[in-house]
């Protein structure tokens, strides 16, 4: 984003406007905390301001200041959809195509709107008039943060705003652990700390939110976990026989994917989940150093993100979507073993 953007947006932003601000499919910690930080500042300026989501999200972020503000296209499609015809801006964070979010693809698409896309994901589209991708961030969270800095604005942040994008900070970097966290991301911490995010508070409306169907289901996922050995690689699955019996609910299978990763040696790790509703199964990808899972995710399941967490999908049958998985890995034998 050059100065002269920075400028342009100021200037857009010195009227009220009619904005709406867009998260991905699925929409994560990171997806829910940064659209609502920015909803929560840019309502304090004036503006009327919708955060609509393409669907519904984990009971783990139904707490987070303004999430009961928040319009699910799915279930309220023309409310959704006339906001998105009459506005003026639209903000899409956290995604980098419109695909990614899912049937509010077209009207997005067909949008009069001016477009602002903040995201880090990888390979990102040319669909907005003004674009701050940064692959190198850790979340969208800490590149909102690092928006308000470049408005001349972290005053701005209240108590609501740090809650925010603290969430999406924390869960983007597994607790601040992953290799994308940065000094700077723990002085963007500290900053929101200040500014009265209670860390302890957030960690346990995250963390420690568990039903008892949670962790059985959990105990069922690591009992499915598959090693292979020679190639550093670990998988899992979970049937939607298995999801049924122990009453799944979207978020519960968030994060099972990391304790493949968190065998010694391993460097690839896979989840795949049958939705047998949509007829596909979903795949998360993670991995450790340069094994680069977006490549992978892009080039076999029909997904992307980042280079050490992607996602996709395949149209196979569970068992036959891991075989053709464990038939690619000899493919990448250098790449996992070195
Ligand atoms: P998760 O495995 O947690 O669902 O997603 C990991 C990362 O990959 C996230 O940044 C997410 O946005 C991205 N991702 C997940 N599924 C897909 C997909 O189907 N397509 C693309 N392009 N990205 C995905
Ligand atoms: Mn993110």
């Amino acid at each position: 984003m050059t100065k002269s953007d920075i400028s342009e947006i100021k200037q857009l932003l010195s009227k009220p406007k009619q904005i709406v601000i867009v998260p991905h499919k699925n929409p994560d910690g990171d997806a829910i905390g940064s659209t609502l930080a920015l909803y929560h500042y840019l309502s304090a300026k004036g503006h009327h301001v919708s955060v609509v989501v393409p669907n519904d999200y984990p009971d783990f972020l139904k707490w987070i200041p303004g999430e009961s503000t928040i319009i699910n296209h799915e279930t309220h499609t023309k409310e959704a959809n006339t906001l998105i015809d009459e506005a003026e801006l639209i903000f899409t964070l956290d995604f980098n195509a419109l695909h990614r979010t899912g049937n509010m693809e077209l009207p997005l698409a067909e949008a009069n709107a001016i477009k602002i896309l903040i995201d880090h994901h990888q390979q990102p589209d040319n669909y907005a008039k003004y674009i701050y991708s940064d692959v190198t961030m850790c979340s969208t969270c800490e590149m909102i943060y690092h928006f308000f800095e470049m408005l001349n604005d972290t005053d701005a942040i209240n108590p609501k705003i740090a809650t925010c994008l603290y969430v999406g900070i924390m869960t983007d970097t597994g607790s601040f652990r992953f290799a994308s966290t940065t000094a700077t991301t723990h002085r963007v911490i500290a900053h929101l700390i200040d500014r009265g995010a209670v860390n302890a508070d957030i960690h346990g409306n995250v963390y420690d939110n568990n039903s008892y169907n949670r962790l059985q289901l959990l105990g069922v996922a690591l009992n499915n976990l598959k090693l292979v050995q020679n190639l550093n690689t670990t998988y899992i699955s979970l049937s939607q026989k298995e999801l049924n019996k122990y009453n799944f609910k979207k978020g519960d299978t968030e994060g099972v994917v990391n304790y493949g990763l968190s065998i010694k040696g391993v460097r690839f790790a896979a989840i795949f989940i049958e939705h047998k509703q949509e007829g596909i199964i979903k795949i998360s990808f993670r991995s450790k150093d340069n094994f680069d899972v977006n490549e992978f995710a892009r080039a076999h399941f029909n997904g992307g993100g980042h280079i050490n967490a992607a996602g996709g999908r395949c149209d196979l049958k569970l068992s036959e979507t891991i075989d053709k998985f464990v038939s690619l890995l000899p493919n990448y034998s250098k790449a996992l073993k070195s």
